[in-house]
């Protein structure tokens, strides 16, 4: 699975960078240790959160979603998050944004459910470091 970084504001690619490696590597845990590792999509789009877009999201931090035009699962971030309310916030609400992909692809739902819930509770404290990738997950 590739994260593809769609933005032309080059003020904004390097920072997504640095978030497509967190996503990824949380997601690619998730899908391991919640056996959907055959339905993680090729590519996942992480691009900047413009204006109103479908989808769910975690306030206006943030949205996921998958469009069904394109056949593309994505992550639209506000590029504001971590100046206004810091990496904590930040970390928060990219561990949030994965465990909706990783719902949609375990279940085909979108919630805030009690599976959700776990799921990004997970992906947190991979994101916090607590609980890191083996070398076989990659
Ligand atoms: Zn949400």
């Amino acid at each position: 699975m590739k994260i593809l970084i769609t933005t032309t504001d080059k003020r904004h690619r390097a920072a997504l960078a640095r978030y497509a490696q967190l996503i990824r590597k949380a997601l690619l845990l998730l899908a391991h240790r919640h056996r959907f590792v055959s339905r993680l999509p090729k590519t996942l789009l992480l691009r900047p959160l413009k204006q109103k877009q479908d989808g769910i999201g975690s306030g206006n931090h943030a949205i996921a979603g998958y469009s069904g035009a394109t056949g593309q699962y994505y992550i639209s971030l506000n590029m504001d998050v971590i100046k206004i309310f810091g990496r904590r916030t930040l970390l928060d609400t990219l561990a949030h944004e994965t465990a909706h992909i990783a719902e949609a692809l375990k279940t085909g739902q979108w919630s805030h459910g009690k599976y959700f819930r776990e799921l990004h509770h997970e992906a947190l404290l991979c994101l916090n470091g607590r609980r890191g990738l083996r070398k076989s997950d990659t």
